[in-house]
């Protein structure tokens, strides 16, 4: 999604200059360069003329040769704005576009990783990017090799969903919201799915991920995600389970419970989901 808007709104822009902000956050995340100068030498006047995007990373192709690499991790943002508009707090880097508009990088707990490379083939680069087995929303995959993965591993359901080498871009919420959507508990093992529950677990990572997609992404909690253009998502209006303890399950009328999940917690109906 981010990936099309950038494409609409920023492929044959030039880069007037960009700055990286004042303070030494900004410079947590281009750990990659060591001073702000080379970074801004770097992108001053080039052209971008693609927008790729890899697993969770964005790859803008320069008419410079380089490549700008953004990876916003969980709490980063890419919005573009008018140059007029108030700089919010956590905005670390902001590009100003020869035409007018900006586009600005903010993340306030600070996991994103931007970064330029230059004279990587292009083929080394994206084989080295791609360190996943399956980004469901590009590639096209049955649910038969999703089955013959399932079986290698031996791991809890919601480990598996979660596991950025095997499938990118879901995180706590979307796979409580798989697991419920397909009935199944977060600690089954992968191993010992039937075919049946493998194909419902199949639909319903592949059902949910559309329906994010038509509501364009889930806005939940502080310094929620919003789009491109500012505008958040609204998918957290659909959330079957995640933070819905106490409230009757939509598909069994049950309460919806809360369990310890690593330092983290899972949400669950524990009557139709086994
Ligand atoms: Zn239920």
């Amino acid at each position: 999604m981010l990936r099309r808007d950038l494409e609409q709104e920023v492929v044959g822009k030039r880069i007037k200059d960009i700055v990286v902000r004042p303070g030494t956050n900004a410079m947590k995340i281009i750990p990659k360069h060591g001073r702000r100068r080379e970074f801004q030498d770097m992108l001053a006047g080039a052209k971008i003329e693609k927008v790729e995007r890899i697993g969770k990373r964005l790859l803008l192709d320069l008419d410079n040769a380089h490549v700008l690499i953004i990876n916003l991790g969980h709490s980063g943002r890419v919005v573009k704005t008018s140059a007029s508009q108030t700089i919010l707090p956590h905005t670390h880097i902001v590009a100003n576009f020869t035409i007018g508009g900006q586009l600005r990088i903010i993340d306030p707990r600070l996991t994103s990783e931007v970064r330029i490379t230059s004279d990587v083939e292009p083929e080394t680069l994206r084989k080295e990017l791609r360190d996943f087995d399956i980004d469901p929303l590009e590639d096209h995959f049955t649910w038969n090799s999703f089955s013959a993965i399932l079986e290698s591993k031996d791991t809890g359901l919601k480990d598996i969903l979660e596991d950025e080498s095997f499938i990118v871009g879901l995180g706590h919420l979307y796979s409580d919201e798989i697991l419920w959507q397909a009935g199944l508990r977060f600690d089954r093992s992968s191993r010992h799915l039937s075919s049946q529950d493998v194909r419902r677990l199949y639909r319903a990572l592949m059902e949910l991920l559309q329906d994010v997609v038509k509501a364009r992404g889930t806005s939940w909690g502080d310094d929620a995600f919003v789009d491109l253009l500012g505008n958040p998502g609204q998918f957290q209006l659909e959330l079957k389970v995640w933070e819905q303890e106490g409230e009757a399950c939509r598909r069994c009328r049950s309460t919806i419970v809360r369990e310890p999940w690593g330092d983290a917690f899972t949400y669950l109906c524990a009557q139709c989901q086994s």
